[in-house]
């Protein structure tokens, strides 16, 4: 849970509902839109098999039984390697080191394959399907990452793309996420009306908002990259699917 849980209303759940009404409604035109990365996807296990890893490489006993619940500040590696049990001297004096060794593993659809469903997610992203939405998920991982990420989908029990399904990624590494989420407004209002779009990063949520007037701008409010970035008013937010 991040800065943002205050935001969440006791009544949160509704908003899982009103997205369905509105995709019934919409009678097949409709669009959900999903991030994956903190949305529907937890990370955390990816996250902890890299500093294992890492910790195996170069000797480092303590990197070596890192987990997932040792990411409890977002995707800070500093902070996990010390949760880990690593001391602050070595963790900032690594830091560099597992970066880079991060960065090789971390946005690669082998270690895809560890990411976990945020809970409810499998369930919810089946109804909209269900209740006639085109769900799409739309997310700063890159082309190459496709398989892993299909293959993750799969594994959670989420629906994949094809049909009313589909999945749209930035076509290298290289592009911004911020960039390219903004392209694929372009290609979401082509597909039907935006009713709901799910994102955890405010920046995202925020454009979302702005983009598209009449949706559902819905934040998932489980980790972020930490932007200093307030929530539009209007966007809501939620701690998980599970309603
Ligand atoms: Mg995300």
């Amino acid at each position: 849970m991040n800065e943002f849980a205050n935001r969440i209303a006791v009544d949160w759940h509704k908003t899982l509902e009103r997205a369905l009404a509105l995709a019934a409604q919409s009678q097949g035109k409709g669009v959900l839109v999903f991030d994956l990365d903190s949305t529907v996807f937890d990370n955390r296990p990816r996250q902890a098999r890299i500093v294992r890893e890492y910790g195996a490489q170069k000797g480092l006993p303590a990197l070596t039984r890192c987990q997932d619940f040792h990411f409890t500040n977002g995707w800070d590696l500093k902070h996990a390697c010390v949760a880990a049990g690593l001391s602050d001297e070595d963790a900032e004096s690594i830091f560099r080191d597992l970066k880079n060794f991060w960065g090789a593993r971390f946005f690669t659809s082998p270690y895809c394959r560890d990411d976990i469903e945020i809970v409810g997610a499998p369930r919810y992203l089946h109804a909209c399907v269900k209740a006639g939405a085109k769900v799409v998920y739309v997310t700063g991982r890159h082309e190459e990452m496709r398989a892993g990420s299909i293959e993750a989908m799969a594994r959670c029990g989420m629906p994949v793309p094809g049909g009313a399904v589909s999945l749209m990624m930035k076509p290298t590494l290289r592009e911004s996420d911020d960039s390219y989420k903004r392209v694929a407004h372009q290609l979401l209002e082509e597909l039907g009306p935006v009713l709901a779009a799910f994102d955890n990063e405010p920046t995202h949520v925020n454009d979302y908002a702005a983009r598209f007037p009449t949706c559902l701008p819905v934040h998932l409010a489980t980790d972020h990259s930490g932007r200093p970035v307030t929530l539009t008013e209007r966007v809501i937010s939620i701690p998980h699917f599970a309603w």
